[in-house]
Order: C-alpha cells, then sequence, then structure tokens
C-alpha cells in the first residue's frame, strides 16, 4: 500500500529546515537580495548555521560522519530551504549533489582525501560545472555526441586542463569543482571525463560573475581553466561507472530541482493566501469573490499533484531499475506550476503584487529560473519524447 504519510525522522528533518528556513533564512532576504556586490549576497552566516543543523552533508556516506540519506528525504528540506529563499536551498544542493556524485563514483582514497576536511569546514561549498559557451542544451540532451569544448590533456602523470565553464551555480564559492571535460586523445566513445578540480588550482580562474534576476541570493560564475596541472589521481570514476551513474545523476538532479520549485511556489500561495483573506473590495475580502477564490483552488490543486508526481519519481529512484523519464516529468511538471501558481499569486494582489515591499514579485523571478537551470522545458520534454521512442 502507498503511503504519503512520513516516518518520525523524516517529519522531524523537515520541521527543522522549516524552522531553519523561517528563523535564519527568511528575515535576511530584501536586505541582502540587491545588494551591488553579488559576492556580498552570499548568506555566509545562514550557510554556516545550516552546515551546523547537518543540511550540508546529508549526502556524505555515513563512514564519513554524514546521513547518506535518501532522495526522499533530502527533497523534503529542500523544499524547506526554498520556501525560505531558492538560492540559498541552490547553494546546498549543488553541493549535496556534487557529494553524492562523489560518494557514488569516487575510490576509497578519493573519499578519505576530501570528505574529513569537508565535513569540518563550514563553509565548504561544492559545484558541478558541464555548461560552456558553445554547449548548453546539447550536452543534456544528448550527452554521448557532444563533445565539449574544454579538454583534459593526458601527460605522463597528469591532465592539463584548458577551457571555460559558464552559468556555474555556486562558480565563485566553490573550494572543488567537478568539470566534466573532453579526455585527450579521444578513445572512440571513451571521450569524456570527470576531473576533480580544487579552486587554488593554478591556472584556474574566476573570470566573470553573472548577474541575474532570479537566485540572487547564489552566485552563478564564468570559470576558465588555463594549462591547470591536474594529478591522474583527481580523475572521478570510470568510463563505465560515469556512463551508468550520468542518467541517475540527471535524474535526482531534476527532482531535487522540482521539489525547490515547489518551495517557492508554496511561498506564493501562502503570502497571496494571506492577503487575499486581509484586502476587501466591494465591501467583502477579496478571496470571496469567486473569479479571485476559484484562482486559489486552481493553485493549490496544481501544487498537490506537483507534489505527487515528485514523490512517485523520488520513490523511482529507489527501485533497482528506475524508470528516469520520471526524473524529468517532475521537473518539466515542477517549472509549469511554480511559475503559474507564482504569476496567479502576484496577480491576485493587484498592484501590490509588483510592488518590491511585498515577496510575491520575488517569487515570481525565481520561478522563472527554472524554464532555464538543470535543462530547459524543451529539452526536458525531448529527453522524455526519446526515452518513450526508445521504450527506456
Ligand atoms: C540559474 C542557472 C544555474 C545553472 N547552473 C549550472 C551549473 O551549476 N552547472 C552547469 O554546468 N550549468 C549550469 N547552468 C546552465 C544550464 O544548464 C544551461 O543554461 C541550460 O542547459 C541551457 O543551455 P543554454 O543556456 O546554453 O541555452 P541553449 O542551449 O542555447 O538554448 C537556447 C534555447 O534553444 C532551445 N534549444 C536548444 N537546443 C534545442 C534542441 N535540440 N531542440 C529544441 N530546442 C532547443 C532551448 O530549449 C532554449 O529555449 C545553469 C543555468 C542557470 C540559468
Amino acid at each position: 500500500m502507498i503511503s504519503f504519510s512520513l516516518s518520525d525522522e523524516d517529519s522531524a528533518i523537515r520541521d527543522l529546515a522549516h524552522n531553519f528556513a523561517e528563523k535564519e533564512i527568511r528575515p535576511i532576504i530584501s536586505d541582502r537580495e540587491w545588494l551591488q556586490d553579488p559576492t556580498k549576497r552570499i548568506p555566509w552566516e545562514v550557510v554556516e548555521e545550516g552546515s551546523k543543523l547537518g543540511f550540508r552533508t546529508m549526502t556524505v556516506p555515513t563512514e564519513f560522519g554524514g546521513l547518506d540519506c535518501s532522495l526522499s528525504t533530502l527533497i523534503l528540506v529542500l523544499e524547506e530551504l526554498s520556501w525560505g529563499d531558492l538560492g540559498v536551498a541552490i547553494i546546498f544542493e549543488q553541493t549535496l549533489k556534487t557529494v553524492r556524485r562523489i560518494a557514488r563514483l569516487g575510490s576509497i582514497e578519493q573519499k578519505s582525501d576530501l570528505f574529513p576536511s569537508f565535513m569540518k569546514n563550514n563553509r565548504y561549498v561544492m559545484s558541478g560545472a558541464v555548461t560552456e559557451p558553445a554547449h548548453g542544451s546539447d550536452k543534456i540532451l544528448a550527452p554521448a555526441r557532444v563533445r565539449l569544448e574544454t579538454r583534459a590533456t593526458r601527460n605522463a602523470d597528469e591532465w592539463i586542463l584548458n577551457g571555460t565553464k559558464h552559468f556555474i551555480t555556486n562558480g565563485s564559492e566553490a573550494l572543488l569543482f567537478l568539470v566534466t571535460a573532453t579526455k585527450e586523445p579521444v578513445e572512440d566513445d571513451n571521450w569524456w571525463t570527470i576531473l576533480m578540480v580544487p579552486r587554488e588550482t593554478e591556472g584556474l580562474e574566476i573570470s566573470r560573475i553573472h548577474e541575474k534576476i532570479a537566485q540572487r541570493l547564489s552566485n552563478n560564475a564564468e570559470i576558465s581553466f588555463t594549462d591547470c596541472r591536474i594529478p591522474l589521481k583527481n580523475e572521478l570514476g570510470t568510463s563505465d561507472s560515469r556512463r551508468l551513474e550520468s542518467p541517475r545523476f540527471w535524474m535526482e538532479s531534476n527532482i531535487e530541482a522540482a521539489a525547490m520549485m515547489m518551495g517557492t511556489a508554496r511561498a506564493a500561495l501562502e503570502s497571496a493566501l494571506y492577503f487575499a483573506r486581509e484586502r476587501i473590495q466591494s465591501g467583502k475580502r477579496i478571496i470571496e469573490h469567486q473569479a479571485v477564490g476559484l484562482m486559489f483552488a486552481e493553485m493549490k490543486t496544481m501544487i498537490e499533484s506537483t507534489n505527487a508526481l515528485i514523490l512517485r519519481a523520488a520513490w523511482e529512484t529507489e527501485q533497482p531499475r528506475p524508470e528516469y523519464k520520471l526524473g524529468s516529468m517532475a521537473k518539466y511538471q515542477a517549472a509549469e506550476s511554480s511559475f503559474t501558481v507564482c504569476r496567479k499569486a502576484v496577480e491576485v494582489m493587484g498592484g501590490s503584487g509588483i510592488m518590491m515591499e511585498h515577496p510575491a514579485q520575488k517569487y515570481l523571478r525565481d520561478s522563472l529560473s527554472a524554464f532555464h537551470f538543470d535543462g530547459t522545458q524543451q529539452i526536458t520534454l525531448l529527453r522524455i519524447m526519446n526515452s518513450l521512442i526508445d521504450n527506456s
């Protein structure tokens, strides 16, 4: 029998994340969001407090002091953090999924080298760097066909890394980057690899921080690699393990994105509902005008139905042969639902909806970002379509 009730442990961790979002994240947003210097917007005090509560290290294997937690638990936390602020949730999520990738693909030596210092440093965040100026959607749609410009050229005892990545989340703060690159010499279908590149590597430069209208408390950066010398031992996984892990990585990443978008949608619904229960027009509360009340009914239904799909997709990841397309479906639908809910939330507030003094406009901006990160809507649908054609 399928159950939607949470275990005591899951309820406790979700409540912990909710209280943290309410007390530590929400109060700092309005002051921080519009600071001119993007590096000053990073709420390090929140990252540190969240780390102390364990949110940064939830995907670290238990033998290194983490929780090795399931995706179903993780998305409860991410939704609450995003209810606080999407940018803050993204800082944690980018790190959590990068750690999970290392936990899955890394050797015992790599994990023993990395995880103790990661556990100790409450400001240790990570990045996954795939996207390049010339390769965005194509790398997500057909990873096996696209040869990235970033090159890892094999020397006798090291890799020489050259290239540029852009739009990279946590790019200006990460202490470790997982860089996807084309191997040289290319060995038939075994052409790509992932290198673990520490921030202090000579030749690594944060060449630009992109300004953006959403997720403003997290940074996206352009990173250049010029003749970076990376030890051979920093290669992550084998060509077989990387190929097997890749669809699982994207599925989980899409589900996490979906959960975060529903945190934003819920926050928008709640703020609009509060407004609509107070605001009087034509002698009654605006929510009692059927035209407005029906919009709330629609918003609530969208949130509940999308959440059910996300839970179904998360459950699927724990099956021995997961249907990967459920991750794409969850992300696609969450982006649509979140944007629609946030747009309606702004609309039902009349003029107040777009005033900066109300958070509704921020939720709308944040919800828009879901159409652009972790695969666009078109690419996400194409991935679903391709899996139907291939029956996979
Ligand atoms: C906030 C944010 C965070 C990000 N974080 C990271 C990160 O941490 N690491 C990382 O590696 N990347 C990151 N990205 C990059 C992100 O994955 C890409 O921006 C995204 O995949 C789209 O690629 P693109 O920007 O090059 O757009 P393009 O690929 O140029 O797409 C432009 C338009 O063309 C459409 N299109 C492209 N190809 C096709 C096709 N074959 N068929 C139909 N339509 C198509 C797209 O749907 C889109 O509408 C981030 C992006 C954002 C906005």
